[in-house]
């Protein structure tokens, strides 16, 4: 088979003149080339293999651009990388490697194209297409990646145990392709990385969470999540999500199994957000409920808490895989911490005051965490699934309407301390602070508007009662 005019973009003509120039074959290799069989959207990233120096290349591919674009050398890698265009193109010596027990770092040889070939994780990520003049655009595919991209398979290379073994991050991403691609795991993979699971502990978190970011950013991340969890990975990377898969049974009392209810929320929150960090929120929501759960005869089953400890669980999970602990921790962390709050409501009569609070409370966040909710309602019951989506709506149309009224999305205290302070000539002191929550309590109970004199008033009966009188002068 041959793709010459799939490589129509000039880029390529450009690499296989510089080869010939340097006396060396050069390919382009993996994802591009997959991609382009698959027809998927192009990928701003291209790789090219040399026999060769790869860095080489890569000055000579520049040289005859007439930008001459900065190539940006990795010298430790043998890898160089130049921008043409909106692409990433990134050229790297063929090479062969050999790995020991405690590391993913290979030594590194030199090598052939399939010695390079043989190194790369699935047999359609080998796919190989060449970019000299005798076969341009000619297809090397010593391992029958074509046929497992029809066949929809992930396969690797060489046995999976010496695949896996040598560098587990493959696993993770075998599972985010097949999530990815809708391909299946042959049988004999998915039990090899059964088998090497526990080696997932050599990666680093932030390989893993890039991975975990992938699956999260499918259309249906429950299939990454269920491959995770049955090959055993995910017990090793999030144990807070396999703890919640239970259901037990006391007195005939049962609760619902929260790590399938959890791959729900996250599917169901999809099509509404493509917001990864929201996504995780969904992932994350329920995780306080395993070590929360407590039966008594009155109430059954009950989770008291698992909100707040559940807040408190994403922080250590971001510190232990090293995701970053700055506002979008914070984000997660506040989406876990509110995610029933919205449902109480549902399952309610909506009082202007709840949803005042609501809005208050979760601030600019408050539409995201409205997402979050309607993602949670899993109930297979129909009447209640449109009785919660029905109040959702009434809830939602109330933030509109209280928002417009009172503006406590970001709520400004109308009369600030200072101002109490001048007023009733006080030192910093107790009854600021009583003043100060009181007008708050008073605007958020819907006694009063937001606005400056109705606060006044308020505020000069409320200290009337507390026996403080205005600053005469
Ligand atoms: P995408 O860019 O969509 O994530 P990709 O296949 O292009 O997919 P890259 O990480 O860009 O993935 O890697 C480019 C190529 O390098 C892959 O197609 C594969 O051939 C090879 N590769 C990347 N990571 C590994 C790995 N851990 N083990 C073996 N080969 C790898
Ligand atoms: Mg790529």
């Amino acid at each position: 088979m041959n793709y010459k005019s799939a490589l129509n973009n000039k880029i390529f003509e450009v690499i296989s003149q510089a080869s010939q120039e340097l006396n060396i074959d050069s390919y382009v290799i993996g994802g591009f080339v997959r991609d382009l069989i698959l027809k998927r959207d192009f990928k701003k990233d291209i790789d090219i293999v040399a026999v060769g120096s790869g860095i080489e290349l890569a000055l000579k591919v520049s040289d005859l651009l007439p930008k001459k674009p900065k190539v940006q050398v990795f010298k430790n890698y043998g890898t160089a990388m130049l921008r043409f265009e909106d692409t990433e193109i990134e050229f790297v010596g063929a090479r062969k490697e050999s790995y020991t027990q405690d590391s993913r770092n290979p030594i590194v040889e030199n090598g052939s194209l399939e010695d390079d070939q043989n190194r790369r994780d699935f047999t359609i990520n080998a796919l190989a297409l060449s970019l000299n003049t005798t076969n341009f655009g000619e297809l090397l595919d010593p391992f029958n990646g074509l046929e497992d991209i029809e066949n929809k398979t992930l396969r690797t290379p060489l046995d999976p145990d010496i695949t896996y073994s040598d560098d587990p991050l493959r696993m993770l991403r075998g599972i985010r392709f097949a999530n990815q691609l809708g391909f299946a795991i042959e049988e004999k993979s998915l039990e090899s990385i059964q088998k090497n699971a526990e080696r997932i502990k050599i990666i680093s978190g932030e390989r893993i969470v890039d991975e975990l970011n992938k699956i999260l950013s499918t259309d249906k991340p429950s299939v990454g999540f269920l491959l995770l969890f049955k090959t055993g990975l995910l017990e090793i990377i999030l144990p807070e999500l396999t703890a919640l898969n239970q259901v037990e049974e006391i007195e005939g009392h049962t609760h619902k199994n929260n790590f399938y209810h959890t791959l729900e929320v996250v599917d169901n929150i999809c099509p509404n957000t493509d917001d990864v960090w929201l996504r995780w929120a969904a992932l994350l929501h329920d995780i306080g409920k395993a070590p929360t759960k407590r039966f008594n005869k009155k109430q059954g089953w009950t989770f008291h808490g698992h909100e707040f400890l559940g807040g408190k669980m994403v922080k250590k999970i971001f510190e232990r895989l090293h995701m970053p602990l700055n506002q979008k921790m914070k984000f997660v962390q506040k989406m876990v911490m509110m995610s029933s709050r919205p449902i109480v409501l549902s399952q309610d009569t909506v009082t202007d005051s709840a949803v005042r609070r609501l809005v208050f409370d979760a601030g600019e966040d408050v539409e995201n965490l409205m997402t979050l909710c309607e993602a949670d309602i899993t109930t297979k019951n129909p009447s209640k699934f449109k009785k919660y989506h029905n109040n959702f709506e009434i809830v939602r149309k109330k933030i509109v309407e209280v928002e417009e009224r009172d503006h406590v999305r970001q709520f400004q205290p109308p009369i600030s301390g200072e101002e109490i302070m001048e007023i009733f000539n006080l030192k910093p002191s107790r009854e600021i602070g009583i003043l100060k929550e009181a007008i708050k309590e008073a605007i958020l109970e819907g006694e009063i508007p937001n606005d400056y004199q109705a606060a006044y008033d308020f505020m000069l009966k409320k200290a009337k009662k507390l026996g403080l009188k205005i600053n005469a002068c």
